[in-house]
Order: C-alpha cells, then sequence, then structure tokens
C-alpha cells in the first residue's frame, strides 16, 4: 500500500470519537484526555507514514494505542505502592496503612453530612474536637486536648498560643531537625517565641535549665530525640524533673513527643518510646504528638494537657487556619478508639502489627514469595536472607527490628535497571539495592500484596 493510500485511510478524529470505542472512551473518561490520545495517535501514525513505515492504520489497531494512552494520561498521579522497604512508618510512602474499620468510618462519615460541628443533644453548634476529645481524655488520662492538622502544626500552635514574645528553654541536645525542614529553631521563630538554648549537644542538667528561668521565661519544652540518638558521654534531664522545675518556677513544661506511643513496647524490647499517658502522669502540662507514627493513624497532631492552656490554644486564631478535616476527624477517632484495648490495638493497626510481626511470620512470607516467583519467573536468582528493618518516621532511631529479605539478581538487567522497573511498574514496588542485589523486605509486604508484587516482579524481569 502506498504513502497515499495509507493516509487515506488513517481514521480522522471524528470517525474515532465517534466509533464504539471512541463512545466508550466518552463514557468513561473526561473529554479533554479522550481528545488528546486520539489525537497524539493519530499524529504518531501519520508521523511514521510521512517517514516511510507501513503501520496498520485501521480502526481496531488505533483504538488500542489509543485506549493505552488515555489510561496513562487519566491514571491517578497519587495511587498505592508496595512498600517493600522495611521501612514501617516510611513518610515519603504516606507513613501508616490504615485499618479496614477506620476505612469504612470515613467513608461513612465523608459520603453524606455528617454532626462535625453540630451538637445533636443540644440542637445547635457543636465542636468538631469534641468528637476526639472523650476518648483522648480516656486513654491518655489528659485534663483536656485538641487537634489539629499535624504535629509540626500542633508545636508551632502551641509555641504561638502559649509563649510569643516570650522565653522557651529547650536543651541544645534537643533541637531537632525532623526532615521536610521541620527544625526546632525555624518554628520558634515563626511563632514568636524567643528560644533560649541551655547546656551543651552531649549534656544538659537541671541547673542549666534552672539558670536559665527568669522572668521572661514562657515555657520549658522538651522535645523527644526521635530520629537521632546522642550516645557516649551523653545526659539529659528526665521529664518528671523538668516538671519539678517548672511548679517550683511557676512555669508551665510542653513535651514535644514526636511519635506518641499509645502501645507499651517494652514486652517487645523496645524500651526507647516514651509511653503518652506515662508523660502525662508525670504532670507535664501540655504534651504533642503525631497521629501518623506509632499511633497508626491518619495525619494529625494531637495536643493533650492541662484544661487552661488546652483552651488558650484552642482560641488562638492559628487553630483555625492548622484545623483537622473531617475525613480525619473520622480516621483518627476511629484509631483511638482501636487504642482503647492495647491488645486489640497490637492486632488491627497495621503500624504495630507490622512493627510487632514475628521473625518467624516474616521468614514464612518471604519463603512464599520467593517460592511463587521462583515458579512463575524464569531466570531469576531469588535468595531469602535474615536482615534488619527499621521503624522510620521519626520513631526508633537506632532500634533494628530483625527480619527476612528477598534479593533478586537476574541475568543481564542491572541492579538499578531491575529496581527502576519494579518502582516504575504497573504497580509500583519500592525496594532497595544492597551488594549489587534488588531487596526486597518481607517486613512491610502485606499479605494481600504478595500475587501482585510476584507479577509486578515478573514484569520487571521480563
Ligand atoms: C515527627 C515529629 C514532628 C512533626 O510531626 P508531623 O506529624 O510529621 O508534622 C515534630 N516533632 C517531633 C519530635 C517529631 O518526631
Amino acid at each position: 500500500m502506498d504513502q497515499k493510500e495509507l493516509l487515506r485511510r488513517l481514521p480522522s478524529v471524528d470517525e474515532v470519537l465517534r466509533s464504539p470505542y471512541g463512545l466508550g472512551w466518552l463514557d468513561a473518561y473526561p473529554r479533554r484526555y479522550v481528545l488528546r490520545a486520539v489525537r497524539e495517535i493519530i499524529d504518531f501514525k501519520r508521523g511514521e507514514i510521512l517517514e516511510g513505515y507501513t503501520p496498520d492504520v485501521s480502526l481496531d489497531a488505533i483504538a488500542t494505542d489509543i485506549g493505552i494512552r488515555v489510561e496513562r494520561l487519566t491514571a491517578k498521579r497519587l495511587r498505592p505502592v508496595i512498600n517493600a522497604t522495611g521501612v514501617v512508618i516510611h513518610t515519603n510512602l504516606g507513613r501508616a496503612p490504615l485499618p479496614p474499620d477506620v476505612l469504612s468510618n470515613v467513608v461513612d462519615v465523608a459520603r453524606g453530612y455528617s454532626n462535625l460541628e453540630y451538637d445533636i443533644e443540644a440542637g445547635g453548634r457543636g465542636e468538631r474536637y469534641d468528637h476526639v476529645r472523650w476518648i483522648l481524655k480516656e486513654i491518655t488520662a489528659a485534663e483536656d486536648a485538641v487537634v489539629v492538622n499535624n504535629n509540626a502544626a500542633a508545636v508551632l500552635l502551641c509555641l504561638s498560643a502559649l509563649a510569643a514574645g516570650r522565653e522557651v528553654i529547650v536543651s541544645r541536645g534537643e533541637l531537632v531537625e525532623i526532615g521536610g525542614a521541620f527544625r526546632i529553631p525555624d518554628v520558634m521563630l515563626q511563632s514568636g517565641a524567643v528560644l533560649k538554648e541551655v547546656g551543651t549537644t552531649n549534656k544538659t542538667h537541671l541547673g542549666d535549665y534552672e539558670g536559665a528561668v527568669g522572668e521572661q521565661t514562657g515555657l520549658l519544652l522538651k522535645i523527644h530525640q526521635s530520629n537521632y540518638r546522642v550516645i557516649g558521654f551523653a545526659g539529659d534531664v528526665s521529664i518528671g524533673e523538668l516538671v519539678g522545675l517548672g511548679r517550683r518556677k511557676g512555669v508551665p513544661v510542653m513535651f514535644d513527643l514526636g511519635s506518641g506511643c499509645l502501645t507499651d513496647l517494652r514486652p517487645y524490647g523496645i524500651h526507647d518510646e516514651p509511653l503518652v499517658h506515662d508523660v502525662v502522669r508525670e504532670g507535664v502540662d501540655i504534651v504533642t504528638f503525631s497521629g501518623d507514627k506509632l499511633l497508626g493513624g491518619p495525619q494529625a497532631g494531637i495536643i493533650v494537657g492541662r484544661k487552661d492552656l488546652i483552651g488558650r490554644i484552642a482560641a488562638h486564631p492559628l487553630t483555625r487556619a492548622v484545623r483537622i478535616d473531617k475525613l480525619t476527624l473520622a480516621a483518627l477517632e476511629s484509631t483511638l478508639f482501636c487504642h482503647a484495648d492495647p491488645e486489640k490495638a497490637r492486632e488491627r493497626i497495621p503500624v504495630l502489627r507490622i512493627l510487632l510481626q514475628e521473625e518467624e511470620v516474616i521468614r514464612r512470607r518471604a519463603r512464599r514469595i520467593s517460592l511463587l516467583i521462583k515458579r512463575g519467573v524464569e531466570n531469576v536468582e531469588v535468595t531469602v536472607e535474615k536482615d534488619e528493618s527499621q521503624a522510620g518516621g521519626g520513631a526508633l532511631p537506632g532500634v533494628y527490628l530483625p527480619t527476612y529479605v528477598l534479593t533478586l539478581k537476574v541475568r543481564g538487567v542491572s541492579a538499578q535497571l531491575l529496581e527502576r522497573r519494579l518502582r516504575k511498574g504497573e504497580v509500583g514496588v519500592i525496594a532497595r539495592i544492597k551488594a549489587g542485589k534488588v531487596v526486597l523486605d518481607a517486613r512491610t509486604i502485606m499479605d494481600s500484596e504478595v500475587k501482585l508484587l510476584v507479577q509486578a516482579v515478573r514484569e520487571a524481569v521480563g
């Protein structure tokens, strides 16, 4: 067939749109993307013909290409991935996966109207914070609580409401950067509070705080070393001692716990994370923590503590700017409800389940994946090895959790290329490379993802 004839047979945009294919796409996708895909593919075919190629220009052949194109154009940019990194609370991968009953509560609340700020008893305006206040008081034993968008906002808000224009005393060993440019000195500046550093990087004594307290002091602030440790000749002041000093001097004490753990992890050999209710019991006036770290819920910032101080915080104008939305609130309420029963929380909250999995369970999962890969994929070398995973997400730095990983090696395909193909495949699999091999940590791979993962490996290898 000559060039002219091919060009004549190439369907027009209109013909494609009016075909059953076109009508189907127009029904399923926004018109602009259908039109863009149709034009792109027809232009592409025309280009091929003009360059002397003889592509199949039948409607069926063109429709296949357009279908793929329109699907790609309309694919969600934010989408699920398989976390094979072994980092349990991975900030770049969305931190905490939510339990099914938490998700269904979100759907129930979001589908229609809700009593978000409506008091059903009184038949009038209510407060959005009331929906979680009761359960937070229950599980942390604090006098009062308020919740915001995330913990960074919680810290900024507390400093603004309680210490703007006054000095906040912080140990030099705790002036942390969390990542994503959240640095305590910068947040302090934004809040209008004046940072007063005391002690040294490795050691701060009670006397250092005591010597710094004066007329201008608005707050004593302790920050949990969530993503680093100072080891060796090191020491800080316990929260109990700080509370004692605060009481003597009449200065409130705030503790930014970062992760905020509600579950006792000590029976599992993890001793580094203070429990929220222990800290509250020590008499700390204000405690802040995240909703999506060890709590295992949605992104949120939780503030619990003294009733009068919480009242001041809730009344501050910034509170409105960092307020929590109803989807998050619905997720947070049901996550917190799971925590009301610590035994069940360990089973039902994915972050805790993944963190506390028994080695044997991980080993069996790794073995199963390995067998499925070997059975379904040719020319790939798979081994199962012992390794270590991390909690991540600014929690439990230096705690290494024994795990099992799969290593993949394919002849003729570099580890870099294989890692990239896994990442960019239909279902993104996020893995790491170690010693020239692609490593998949079975800890963070969910049982429900195993089939998809094996399929993804097949595609990446083939
Ligand atoms: C993670 C963390 C924050 C920030 O919390 P987000 O919920 O990520 O905003 C603040 N302080 C500490 C100590 C943290 O570990």
